[in-house]
């Protein structure tokens, strides 16, 4: 597990703030981002994100339903639209990012909240059990 990995799992649940995740994955190299990215998705995928916790997931994000990630996450089988997420050109990276640490965040709480409220062996869940 490498630091941004425990910074993204930070971030959802709200350890990192979203203004300090913003500014780091800003400040990293487009291949980075496309790396990051990826990962967050494979994170919100792994705590069982659905199609019902996108638009909670632009609403927490404070993005519009119109954004191109945000239309496109909309518009079909998760799976098959994060892939074109995961797609889209650099200037749309950072509404990416936001849009899929939310969605992160938000199947993420569930999980905590279902599977994990009894203990649980994620090791970077260690807070609000
Ligand atoms: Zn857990």
């Amino acid at each position: 597990m490498n630091n941004y990995e425990n910074l993204l799992n930070q971030l959802a649940q709200g350890l990192v703030t979203k203004e300090e995740g913003h500014r780091w994955f800003s400040g990293l190299a487009e291949g980075e981002q496309l790396d990051v990215l990826g990962k967050l998705w494979f994170f919100a995928a792994q705590a069982g994100a659905r199609e019902s916790d996108v638009d909670v997931a632009i609403a927490r994000a404070q993005l519009k339903p119109g954004f191109t990630p945000c239309a496109l996450l909309r518009n079909g089988r998760l799976q098959i639209q994060a892939a074109k997420v995961l797609g889209l050109p650099l200037a749309e990276h950072e509404k990416s990012f936001r849009l899929l640490s939310a969605l992160f965040q938000v199947a993420d709480e569930r999980r905590r909240k279902e599977e994990c409220k009894d203990g649980c062996s994620h090791w970077w869940h260690t807070k609000g059990r």
